[in-house]
């Protein structure tokens, strides 16, 4: 199997779906784009309907479903688009989204309505310019981070051409990537495409997409190593996702093995209101007794901060677990295995 699968036939071909399903899931596939590159695919265990893997990129009728807190937009990045290519939420960086294609659609995407092949996704030249001009004019932009959809999709030599672009302005100083190409499709990752990324005076930090240790590969390994032999500061963003990651020794096992690769956790997401990913959802306070129960048992080097995206384009915040609270004239600090202590408040 060395195609990417794209079409609900392809996916009953490989046996990654029931031959009765292919007719309910081209409706699926109407609405969401679909891919699953070979390295994915062969991590799938078709046996498995509860497969960690197979439940992030296999379509599912569920999708057509969409709850009544779904919004098409959950992040808000929309209030915050000065102009196509662009989302300026804070003063100090900003995204620019380049393309909005990706080698692999994952089921829960926050970005699922527009993510896609081809279509309204990328930008034309003269809305490159106008995006780069705007980052020219904002001298408080100190990073640039490149998302999509997957900008490490783009060939080697539009990269190239890209951060030499974004090098050109003094005031940006650091270049972000946010990707799952070193784990969806590994060899993509290759010397020329990391030569582009890294080949200019911007420190380059690359956050890569990670929810389950079974995705890191040994492919997926040499991609991570060949970015990190380039200099680039290697950060983990995982989406916590109901039957997927919602377990501590999971959790903890994927952010070991991140580790060990040199990859530092970084943020873990809690699942965004997207349209058709209600049976991906985990309640706030069962993430915050995954993450109490990380802290207990991992090593500090183990854990990423847990973040909520407010609906509505209100910004990212810690969610994690309130670890002191007043209590009385002091406050009560609670220990990682539950244990409360209280404390003078001495401020
Ligand atoms: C997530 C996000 C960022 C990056 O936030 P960090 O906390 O720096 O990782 C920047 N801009 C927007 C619009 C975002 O959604
Ligand atoms: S790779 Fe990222 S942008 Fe693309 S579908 Fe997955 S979560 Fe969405």
């Amino acid at each position: 199997m060395n195609t990417v699968l794209h079409t609900p036939a392809d996916l009953v071909a490989a046996g990654l779906a029931p031959a009765g399903a292919a007719a309910e899931l081209e409706s699926v596939a109407a609405r969401y784009a679909i891919a699953v590159t070979p390295t994915v695919a062969a991590l799938i265990n078709p046996a498995d309907p509860n497969d960690p893997i197979g439940l992030q990129y296999l379509p599912s009728r569920e999708e057509l479903e969409t709850a009544p807190d779904e919004q098409v937009d959950p992040i808000g990045d929309g209030v915050h688009s000065p102009l196509k290519g662009i989302v300026h939420r804070y003063p100090d960086r900003l995204l620019l989204t380049a393309t909005h294609a990706c080698a692999v659609y994952c089921r829960f995407c926050f970005r699922r309505e527009v993510v896609g092949p081809g279509g309204a996704g990328g930008l034309t030249p003269a809305e490159l310019d106008a995006a780069l001009a705007y980052i020219s004019d904002h001298p408080e932009v100190w990073e640039v981070i490149l998302t999509g959809g997957d900008p490490l999709v783009l060939s080697p030599r539009r990269i190239a051409d890209l951060v030499r672009r974004i090098a050109d302005i003094p005031h940006v100083k650091v270049l972000r990537v946010h990707t799952r190409l070193p784990v969806a499709e590994p060899e993509r990752v290759s010397e020329a495409l990391v030569s582009a990324l890294s080949g200019s005076r911007l420190r380059l930090a690359v956050g890569v997409h990670v929810n389950h240790s079974r995705e890191l590969t040994p492919a997926a390994d040499a991609a991570l190593a060949r970015l990190a032999g380039a200099g680039a500061l290697l950060l983990s963003q995982t989406v916590l996702l109901k039957g997927v990651n919602d377990r501590v020794e999971v959790l903890g096992e994927l952010m070991r093995a991140l580790v060990e690769r040199g990859v530092r956790p970084y943020y873990l997401h809690h699942p965004d209101p997207a349209p058709g990913t209600a049976r991906f959802r985990v309640s706030l306070a069962e993430g915050q007794a995954l993450v109490r129960g990380l802290r207990g048992r991992y090593s500090g080097l183990c854990q990423p901060t847990y973040v909520l995206d407010i609906p509505g384009g209100f910004g990212k915040i810690p969610a994690g677990p309130a670890w002191i609270e007043p209590a009385g004239a002091g406050l009560a600090a609670t220990d990682p295995w539950g244990g409360t202590h209280i404390l003078p408040d001495e401020a």
